[in-house]
């Protein structure tokens, strides 16, 4: 593949210091084929693999156009869940170091409206918002998009597949009509292609899935009865002993049940679903992606867009609805040149036709191996400090006080989260309770704040 610098495009020096500091070296495919025209100020309709880098795609285009001065709303960025725009709005905010002041705000459901309004009455050069949350504030008037310029519609297709798409049109008419309308979606139905007619203008195509390597993944179908699911599951965890893995249920209620299910067996899991308030979302994703859940049991609405890194398995505990959808639950493993697994149960015959492929290895879930007695424990496990952005905490405070003298070893301290109100501290297991003690006994800037151990 060529390799092409982010140097060649007409960005600004101190973007490009910035881009080098995140460590992006050259273009993926899709940046290089849509950033050239992204700049210009076209209107493009963008089809490419998850993980491929959609999201700098479209940011660097509207952060290099971005007035920082004037204190209005410039980018208007439409995602289908709040953890996919919070992943949007993290990535943005990486690439919006290279300014001082860039101001980004998360507009969804789950957090309070008055506070949204409050934020918003300070002034913002971005916004990233689910359709739901958008539209109330449209319609209570309590955004102003009359400086908008530039639209992004993310995940295109799964806001379709969500219904959304009288709700994405009603936003817009609202918006300016001169602007740059961006869509980007992973797989391409007619609906995309008639929305984009309605919404864009002169559209550039580009399509970069045949340049992205194909991504390795070792696909196994077991056939198996309703029965026995659960134990088929539990013998692929056993056997493969993958390291993360993401189990797919069809349903909000099943997802919960087969994680309870796995709890019992001394298997820890955790599910994510619709269901669940706002801030048990979060902590379970935060403690799937910093590797302190193992397991983790999701619908395709609460998977979907979440960029978690190193996944080794995916296993369909259901039969996905569609193809396309098999082959979204299936890219989340094998991402970045890593050889994934991914595993699916069925119970009728017709599925070996339906999926038939020389690549896919059908068998009986009794050629599965069986061990009575296992353990799957996470890597790490969660410290929580009562304390985030509000309290202006860093993440190299919280490094600092868990390493001062007589603390940990860096290498024991996994990923840090910093939120709202909440930070999010992985720790290697053996070493959580001295984490607690270091955070209860220590100061963080100067002042004591209480911590607990998500479990
Ligand atoms: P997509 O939206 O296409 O699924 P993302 O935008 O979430 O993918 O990007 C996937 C990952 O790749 C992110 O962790 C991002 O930081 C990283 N990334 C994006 N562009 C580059 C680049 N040019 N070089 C290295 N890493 C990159
Ligand atoms: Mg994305």
């Amino acid at each position: 593949m060529n390799e092409i610098n982010f140097s060649t495009l007409k960005l600004s020096p101190a973007m490009l210091a910035n881009l080098e500091t995140l460590e992006y070296k050259s273009m993926t495919p899709v940046q290089a084929q849509s950033l050239p025209e992204i700049l210009q100020n076209r209107d493009v309709i963008v089809q490419a693999k998850t993980g491929s880098g959609k999201t700098a795609a479209f940011g660097i285009g509207l952060l290099h156009k971005l007035n920082v001065k004037s204190f209005k709303i410039q980018s208007m960025i439409i995602c289908p869940t709040r953890e996919l725009a919070d992943q949007v709005a993290k990535e943005l905010r990486r690439l919006a170091r290279f300014a001082h002041n860039i101001k980004i705000l998360m507009l969804y459901g789950g957090t309070p409206f008055k506070r949204q309004v409050n934020s918003l009455s300070h002034g913002a050069h971005i916004v990233v918002g689910t359709p739901g949350r958008l539209i109330q504030h449209i319609s209570e008037r309590t955004i102003n998009l009359e400086a908008m310029n530039t639209l992004v519609l993310d995940e295109a297709d799964r806001m379709l597949d969500m219904g959304f798409f009288d709700d994405i049109k009603k936003i817009i008419t609202n918006t300016p009509a001169k602007r740059q309308t961006m869509l980007f979606s992973a797989t391409y139905p007619d609906e995309i292609m008639s929305l984009s007619a309605e919404i864009q203008k002169d559209a550039v195509n580009i399509q970069t899935i045949s340049q992205e390597s194909a991504n390795k993944i070792i696909e196994r179908f077991y056939k198996t009865n309703f029965d026995e699911k659960l134990q088929a599951t539990v013998n692929i965890l056993s056997s493969f002993k993958p390291e993360s893995t993401i189990i797919f249920c069809n349903t909000k209620v099943k997802a919960q049940e087969l994680a309870d299910d796995l709890q019992k067996q001394d298997i820890d899991a955790l599910a994510i679903h619709g269901d669940l308030e706002q801030f048990v979302r979060t902590d379970v994703l935060v403690q799937f992606s910093n590797h302190s859940c193992p397991v983790l049991v999701a619908t395709d609405v609460a998977a979907r867009g979440l960029d978690v890194k190193n996944l080794s398995a995916v296993i369909n505990y259901d039969i996905p609805n569609d193809s396309d959808t098999y082959t979204h639950r299936i890219g989340r493993t094998g991402r970045a040149g890593k050889e994934g697994l991914a595993f699916t149960l069925y119970v009728k015959d017709e599925i070996e036709d339906i999926y038939a492929d020389e690549k896919r290895i059908f068998e009986d879930a009794k050629a599965l191996h069986v061990t009575d007695l296992i353990k799957i424990l996470p890597k790490n496990v969660t410290l929580v400090i009562e304390g985030g952005k509000r309290e202006k905490l860093r993440a190299g405070d919280i490094l600092g006080a868990l390493t001062a003298q007589g603390g940990l070893e860096g290498k024991s301290i996994g990923k840090i989260d910093i939120y709202d109100r909440q930070s999010y501290v992985a720790i290697e297991r053996k070493y959580i309770d001295k984490a607690y003690q270091l955070i209860q006994n220590g100061k963080l800037k100067g002042r004591k704040f209480s911590a607990w151990i998500l479990k």
